[in-house]
Parts: C-alpha cells; structure tokens; sequence
C-alpha cells in the first residue's frame, strides 16, 4: 500500500530531511585522507544526537541480511557500492567514497546519499559521480503529477546507458515516510509512460548507483551486507528523497 503524505507531513519530512543534509555534509567535511570510516559514521552519531534523531539504518535487518546493520552511515569505498559497513579502513589519496545516511525525526524519515572523491580526483570518478549526479537530477525531474513511476526510472537508466555505465534494478529507490523502505519501489531503470501514476503527497527515495565498469553485475561480502562492482570497478551512489507536489518535485533532503 502506498501512503499519500498532507503538505503538513511533507514539511515534517523536511525537517528529518535537513538532518540528513546536516549530517551528510559534515561526513563529507571530516572525509579526509587518514580518516577511519568508523570515525565518520561517530560523526553522523553526534548529528543526530545534538539533533534529537534516531537512526533507521542501525540495527536494520531486512530479509537478505544475516545480520543487523552495526552503524548509522553505510559508507562504500572504490568498487563498493552499496551498504558498506564502517569499520577500521582509513582513507587513501584518490579513494571514491559514498555515504549513504536515513534520520527519523519526530516520526519521519529521510533518506539521501553522496559521492565524492577523498584527497586527489581521479578523472574517472568525477566523471562518474557527476553521470550519477545527473541521473539523480533527471529522475527528479521526471517526478512530477501525472507522471508515471516508469518516467523516474527510465530517465535514471538513460543516463546510465549514455555514459556506458553498469546499473543493476535491485536495491534502487523506495517510497519513505514513516519508516526508511516503503511502497512503491522506484528501479533505476524501466520504461516511460509504465508503472504507477505520480501525484501530489508521494514521497519516495530516488537513488541511481552505477558501475564504472559498464558491467551489470555485482557480488556482496561474506559480511553480508557490502556490495561491490562485480568486474572490481568503481561505483558511486547518490540518493534524495522527494515529495511530489503541485507544484513539481521537491527535494526533503536537500540544505
Ligand atoms: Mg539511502
Ligand atoms: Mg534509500
């Protein structure tokens, strides 16, 4: 079932959403070369502490885990893409990192993710993270009233397409709300004109990952959780969440 949200919802959402920016933007600010990845994920603790927020990413334990998420951030390096935990490893000069990072605030929930480069970029990586930036922008775009969920996914998948870039349909977007994963799922890919109708009060997580590599493949640690490029390359992962408005979309997890 697919909950609506009032303007009034909306603007609690906002408000878990901003947190998650904060939140996130203080990750990327301490993301710097020698830096633990547990170390980033205490910062994100410290967010939602002073903030009075609550993680939705610790202690999950959807059907494909063994077990529960031991963090706040996923943080994804090089050729990980997706639900990395935050353990021990430092960052390296020229390593692609993406941090994925939900906070429920007052009972809502706000999910979004970046990817940056730590140190110096390599080319590649920023040429990747902006296609995957750009793939964001257009499935935002596409989320408009009278649209269809297909108009969200296909724009993602063109854009992945274009630059020659791997993506995979699973672990894509969602819709969010009262908790991290809810009705309907929003595949990085798909086709125009299909699937559910977009009006005002969805609101839904739109989340393009793609692999340099241009394969489609992945694999996922024996930790269960971390997964990678299937051919080694780089990934990188970028997510908002967005309310569907009369007036267009609407970025909840945006400063
Ligand atoms: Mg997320
Ligand atoms: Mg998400």
């Amino acid at each position: 079932m697919v909950e609506l949200k009032s303007v009034a919802e909306i603007e609690k959402m906002r408000a878990a959403g901003r947190v998650v920016a904060i939140a996130l933007q203080e990750v990327r600010k301490n993301a710097a070369v020698g830096i633990s990845l547990a170390e980033l994920d205490q910062v994100a603790r410290s967010v939602l502490a002073e903030y009075g927020a609550t993680s939705p990413f610790l202690g999950y334990q959807p059907s494909f885990a063994h077990s529960p998420f031991p963090a706040v951030i996923c943080a994804s390096v090089n050729d990980a893409a997706l639900h990395g935990i935050p353990g021990r490893y430092r960052l390296a000069d020229g390593d692609l990192v993406s941090i994925d990072f939900g906070a429920t605030l007052h009972g809502w929930t706000g999910d979004s993710a970046i990817s940056f480069p730590v140190g110096t970029p390599r080319p590649a990586d920023v040429r990747l993270i902006d296609t995957a930036e750009r793939a964001l922008a257009a499935g935002i775009a596409a989320a408009v009233p009278g649209g269809r969920l297909g108009d969200v996914s296909a724009a993602i998948g063109r854009v992945a397409r274009a630059a020659g870039y791997g993506l995979h349909t699973d672990f894509g977007g969602h819709g969010v709300g009262r908790t991290m994963h809810e009705s309907p799922s929003v595949p990085n890919d798909g086709k125009p004109g299909r699937g559910m109708k977009l009006g005002p009060g969805l609101v839904i997580a739109i989340e393009p990952w793609f692999m340099a590599g241009g394969h489609d493949s992945y694999v996922v640690d024996p930790d269960g959780w971390t997964l990678r490029s299937g051919d080694g390359s780089r990934a990188a992962h970028v997510e908002h969440t967005v309310a569907i408005t009369e007036d267009g979309p609407l970025i909840l997890t945006a400063l």
